[in-house]
């Protein structure tokens, strides 16, 4: 039991945790390798990872592992520990919930935990029309519940989601993402009454944001027709399908057509919300004011917890018992919630994110300029990526960004990839991360694709 064995000299997670990159071992070391070795006759081979160590501790911009390494976290478990891993404040308030009560059932003995939550979620999310809240479990949870509400109020059926969008992995969100390895394959058959149509994706497409809307809406009405439409589901920055920027003015024409079609505009902020993007909610960067807006991932500070969030009178459509689930709105997810929020709006983290905007961008744009192989530098706050495409052709070089991101992890740098193409490496490190680290972090990943 390696856990075990280690338990006396663990470190102590969050921002006490030694702010420096400390290679003792290849990776993964010996005591990861066994961890792993469990693992894989234990956990089920769909469960993959990406980095082969046994995380012991974490906080600031630092993972360790059982082996003593100290990795430099570009990527905060895929956009959740936005306030830092184990944030004194968000400790404090799960051991102090913890100790009240862990769970009622909020359906079935209300909270006021839960009722906080909602009250800030209903004040902080974009527009200041009368606002109510649902909160689940997951990101995919919180979507799902948005299209039935969606459905509810409208009386419709139809569902709009877009290319390279991404919205989880229970069967109606796998039927609103679009790629399908690995998130589809042999997972059919998909929900149906979904469609599919274009977004924009500038790299790529080369549109002006109200040419690419003008496309969008008119396979809208032609192939669906808004008045069988429910709902459009949108990333206002999307995630997994390779943190595109629309071009200006793409979101704004999509929701206006909504909003003269009485068709539900859901933005899925679960990977973008909670100062991500150096906004409160992305979709303020692009003056859209969402009718149902979904969260999760940053808004607990690493605990599992989700919401929807819109106007009162779609929020309100569906009858009592149609919304809920044992779990969701956990009073000690709904506590560090509470201590995340409060990070997010007294403790700086918004202008945080804007200067790791400038130093990420201003970085990798001198590393564009060398090497042509990195043709686009895109993103906002700490959510940034580089897609790596052949000069000549622009063909996407999924391989390239493997290797990246293998070489990075080696040296002891935390980073993902993501892409329809699988050729985006994307950057989200913690907002809790330091300038040094960070610019560390990212003389490792330049070193990484010179050596490509
Ligand atoms: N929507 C978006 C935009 C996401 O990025 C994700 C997760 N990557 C989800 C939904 C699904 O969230 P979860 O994994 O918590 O179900």
């Amino acid at each position: 039991m390696i856990i075990d064995d280690l338990a006396p000299s663990l470190p102590l997670g969050g921002p006490g945790l030694p702010q420096q990159r400390r290679m003792v071992t290849a990776i993964p070391g010996p005591r990861s390798r066994d961890l792993l070795e469990r693992k894989s006759a234990a956990v089920a081979a769909g469960v993959g990872h990406t980095v082969p160590i046994a995380a012991v501790a974490a906080g600031g911009g630092i993972v360790m592992d059982a082996d003593g390494n100290a990795l430099i976290d570009l990527g905060s478990g895929i956009a959740v520990t936005t306030v830092g891993s184990a944030h004194p404040k968000v400790v404090e308030a799960i051991a102090a919930q913890a100790a009240q009560f862990t769970h009622t059932c909020f359906m079935i003995s209300p909270y006021e935990s839960y009722v906080a939550v909602a009250e800030a979620l209903n004040r902080l999310t974009p527009g200041d029309h009368e606002k109510k809240t649902a909160l689940f479990n997951s990101g995919a949870e919180a979507v799902e519940n948005a299209v039935k509400i969606a459905r509810k109020h409208t009386g419709r059926q139809a569902v709009v989601a877009f290319d390279h969008g991404y919205h989880g992995r229970t069967n109606l969100t796998m039927a609103l993402t679009a790629k399908a390895m690995p998130y589809k394959s042999g997972f059919g058959p998909f929900a149906p009454e979904i469609y599919r149509v274009p977004g924009s994706y500038p790299f790529r497409d080369g549109l002006t944001g109200v040419a690419a809307a003008a496309r969008a809406i008119t396979l809208m009405e032609k192939q669906v027709g808004a008045e069988n439409l429910a709902a459009v589901v949108i990333e206002p920055i999307q995630g997994e399908g390779g943190f595109i920027v629309p071009a200006d003015g793409f979101l704004p024409a999509v929701a206006q057509w909504c909003r003269d079609n009485d068709v539900v505009f859901i933005v899925d902020e679960v990977q973008s919300g909670f100062a991500r993007t150096g906004a409160m909610f992305a979709s303020e960067l692009f003056g859209i004011v969402p009718d149902l807006i979904t969260t999760a991932k940053g808004m607990a500070g690493g605990m599992p917890l989700a919401g929807v969030t819109g106007r009162a009178e779609i929020m309100d459509a569906a009858h009592a018992g149609g919304l809920g689930g044992t779990y969701g709105g956990n009073p000690v997810a709904c506590a560090a919630a509470l201590a995340a929020i409060d990070a997010f709006e007294n403790d700086g983290l918004i202008e945080r994110a804007q200067q790791i905007e400038r130093l990420m961008l201003d970085r990798l744009q001198e590393l564009a300029e060398v090497d042509p192989r990195v043709g686009d530098v895109r993103g906002r706050g700490a959510m940034i990526a580089i897609e790596l495409a052949d000069p000549g052709t622009g063909a996407p070089d999924a391989a390239l960004a493997a290797g990246i991101a293998r070489a990075c992890i080696a040296e002891g740098v935390i980073v993902l990839t993501c892409g329809t193409y699988g050729n985006v490496i994307r950057f989200l490190p913690p907002l809790a991360i330091d300038d040094e680290l960070l610019h560390e972090g990212l003389d490792v990943v330049a070193s990484a694709i010179a050596a490509h």
